[in-house]
């Protein structure tokens, strides 16, 4: 494994932790290369106004942005997430000497590294805390396949219940406010940012429900899940995974022109797989009080974010009617249907998650 340092530091402190952090990585075995292109871990050095995007060549590349802030802001999530989304990075750092770093995630988690007077042992717990994340394989890629039997073209009551389901997450305001991404990045970064990350940044969740042994419909990425309506373009048909080449296989009519399914279709798959009892799965950006809760906030779209959720999932005395709490991020809810599970969740849904 390599890394890269990219940007351009904007004082001696920024560059002095960003020289800290690459001595972390080196002590973890990695070489440091001068081409970022060819890295596996970049670096980014943000200057908060001017940033310098690194436009990942592949979706193995990890790239963090980190800025120096003389004072942590009081809205770090205002402050950090254009950051995250104008340097294009998997997560944003923001660094105030002797005190903290910050982190903020594309799902808009928010936690810190607390300084402890030893800089160095700082970037060495910043980089602990990334290292699950710049290893975690994504599985985000779609094969669409024109195989959808010809009674599924138009959807069916199933599709019918997740558009009625997306509409009622959207009534209760379980879907955070839309992030205005598209003000944030010209056209060019925010196709870059669709592609590489599998989100067109306006919505969060998803819901799928099941069709068979084996496949279930699931709601489609970078789409307000309030506002769904056409299947096979909102709400696709999972029939498959090809683990090989990290692949979720969509059935699709002749001629659709269907989005990108969740990038969260891997842990669904999984669940469904593992659990032919579950006949829904809902997730949300928000929380319940009480849940088991994964360990490491892995990136959404990973397997290992998948396992570790389905993992959760089977420990429970009821995996078919079971709600799991995702690190920094949301729940996952299984149950018969979507209605039920909506039914059960809604006296019980915070809107704050725990930041740990
Ligand atoms: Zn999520």
């Amino acid at each position: 494994m390599n890394y890269a340092i990219y940007g351009t530091p904007t004082s001696a402190t920024h560059e002095r932790f960003g020289e800290l952090l690459a001595q972390a990585l080196e002590e973890r075995g990695f070489a440091r290369v001068p081409e970022p292109a060819a890295a596996d871990v970049v670096v980014n050095l943000v200057d908060e106004d001017n940033p310098k995007p690194f436009r990942r060549a592949s979706k193995g590349t990890f790239s963090f942005g980190i800025v120096e802030r003389a004072e942590v802001p009081a809205d770090r999530l205002k402050a950090n997430y254009p950051i995250l989304v104008r340097s294009l990075s998997n997560i944003a750092l923001s660094y105030t000497p002797e005190q903290a770093v910050w982190f903020t995630t594309m799902e808009r988690g928010d936690y810190s590294e607390l300084a402890n007077g030893d800089e160095a042992d700082l970037a060495r717990r910043v980089i602990g805390r990334l290292m699950p994340l710049a290893q975690a394989r994504l599985v985000i890629d779609n094969e669409f396949r024109e195989d959808l039997e010809p009674e599924l073209w138009d959807g069916d009551e199933i599709t019918q219940e997740i558009i009625e389901a997306g509409a009622r997450m959207g009534d209760l305001d379980l879907l955070p406010a839309p992030f205005p991404i598209e003000e944030l990045l010209n056209e060019r970064d925010l196709r870059h940012v669709k592609l590489l990350y599998g989100i067109g940044g306006l919505s969060y969740g998803n819901l799928s429900q099941r069709l068979d042994e084996t496949r279930f419909w699931m709601s489609a990425s970078g789409v307000d899940k309030s506002k769904l309506e056409i299947p096979s373009r909102d709400i696709l048909l999972v029939s498959g995974y090809v683990e090989e080449e990290r692949k979720m296989v969509i059935s699709v009519p002749p001629l659709a022109e269907p989005r990108r399914v969740s990038v969260d279709a891997i842990e669904h798959w999984m669940i469904y797989q593992a659990h032919p009892d579950v006949g829904a799965i809902l997730h949300v950006h928000a929380w319940m009080e009480g849940i088991q809760a994964t360990q490491i906030n892995y990136p959404c779209g990973s397997h290992e974010l998948a396992v570790s959720v389905a993992e959760l999932i089977a420990r429970e005395p009821d995996p078919a009617n079971a709600a799991i709490g995702l690190r920094n991020h949301g729940i996952t809810v299984t149950g018969p249907n979507l209605l039920e599970i909506l039914d059960r969740i809604e006296p019980l849904v915070l809107r704050q998650i725990p930041m740990i």
